[in-house]
């Protein structure tokens, strides 16, 4: 659109104008401490969304990382299946911060919801897990594993990994190790037995974006796809196909960078699967449509192994093209396939996969043959 002289100053004018407007109406002025007292209710509960979608995201991809371990041979780790932290889990207070009407900080949210302390304490437990069959609960205080006191305070959370890599590096299959706890006053000890999992950590990420990341190290789900994919089979779905790309190798070492590193990067770097192009680094990280077509794949023989329901998983791609129309026939240029190639084939990976449940087969994908 063009605009004229006159059509520029008519801009401005409005502008201008609409600068100098002023309310008509007067809505009730609550008072400061009662708007306090809501911003702390919502910083609590957006910190309770905040661990229930990663204690979702846990629970979801468990089953899919165990499944997995024959093709990830040089990357497995034993996995108890707990989520801790203590009070340094979150960030503090700005010390330049002296306005009494500001809420309180993060951390003092997260002492405040989930009764934080100096010790490292059990958030979450992921279900079927060794912590699960355990026994161990949410709010458990976390001591010893085995003969190792475990760290507390300001550095706990960065120490915490290594000592629990140390002492279940030396387990051998089948073995347990003693877990010490502190709970309701009470020190208890259970016997742990840990599970080896595909070691390729799923973790939320912020954005409203309907989009999941594979970088070669992890997976990155979104809020926004967290939300359309409200079926949890669907969400395996999801992590399936973004734990595909990473078993298979299809992230270049070129691009390979981990999400740690910031999600800026990642958007940047990553290829989501609904985003065909649209983060790239000069077109020299795009995933071929046969390597999306390969992961859409796999990813379906992983939930069949994983126990998750196959029945109307392709449905996600047609629930997808209401909103995108323009994603349901592959663009050109695009790196991903149309959503309608990818129903079609996925009908056809389901059938396969079915052919080979109903014969007893193995659940391992048809290699091209030569
Ligand atoms: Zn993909």
């Amino acid at each position: 659109m063009k605009l004229t002289a006159g059509g520029i100053l008519l801009v401005m004018m409005a502008t201008l104008s609409s600068g100098c407007a002023t309310p008509t109406y007067q809505s009730p002025k609550p008072a400061p401490a009662l708007t306090l007292s809501e911003a702390e209710r919502q910083q609590g509960k957006a910190l309770h969304y905040r661990l229930a979608q990663q204690q979702r995201l846990n629970r979801v991809s468990w089953p899919l990382l165990k499944a997995s371990t024959d093709l990830c041979p040089d990357k497995i780790r034993p996995a108890l299946g707990f989520q801790y932290a203590n009070s340094h889990s979150f960030a503090p207070s700005d010390a330049q911060q002296t306005d009494t009407k500001q809420p309180a900080s993060e951390r003092d949210a997260a002492i405040r919801e989930f009764k934080l302390g100096e010790v490292l304490q059990v958030m979450a437990v992921v279900p079927g897990s060794g912590a699960d069959l355990a026994g161990i609960k949410t709010g458990d205080k976390l001591i010893k594993l085995g003969e190792q006191s475990l760290p507390t305070g300001r550095t706990a959370l960065l120490e915490a990994p290594e000592i629990l890599r140390q002492q279940l590096a030396d387990l051998k299959p089948d073995q347990t190790i003693e877990v010490t706890l502190y709970r309701n006053g009470q020190t208890l000890t259970r016997p742990l037995k840990p599970q080896t999992l595909c070691d390729y950590p799923v973790k939320r990420l912020p954005s409203e974006q309907i989009n999941a990341y594979a970088d070669h190290y992890s997976v990155a789900i979104t809020d926004g796809m967290l939300a359309f994919a409200t079926n949890e089979d669907d969400l395996a779905l999801v992590i399936a196909h973004e734990l595909a790309h990473n078993l298979l190798d299809h992230i270049p070492a070129t691009a390979r960078n981990t999400l740690l590193g910031g999600a800026l990067d990642l958007l940047l770097i990553s290829q989501g699967i609904l985003s065909p192009g649209a983060f790239s680094l000069g077109g020299s990280v795009h995933f071929s449509k046969a390597f999306e077509s390969e992961a859409d794949y796999l990813a379906l023989y992983l939930l069949a192994r994983a126990g998750y329901d196959l029945e109307g998983r392709a449905e996600f791609w047609r629930r997808l093209s209401n909103s995108r129309p323009s994603h349901i026939l592959s663009e050109t240029g695009s790196t991903h396939p149309g959503n309608a190639e990818r129903y079609v084939r996925m009908q056809a990976a389901i059938a396969e996969i079915r052919l080979k449940q109903q014969r007893k087969e193995a659940l391992v994908p048809n290699t091209i043959k030569p």
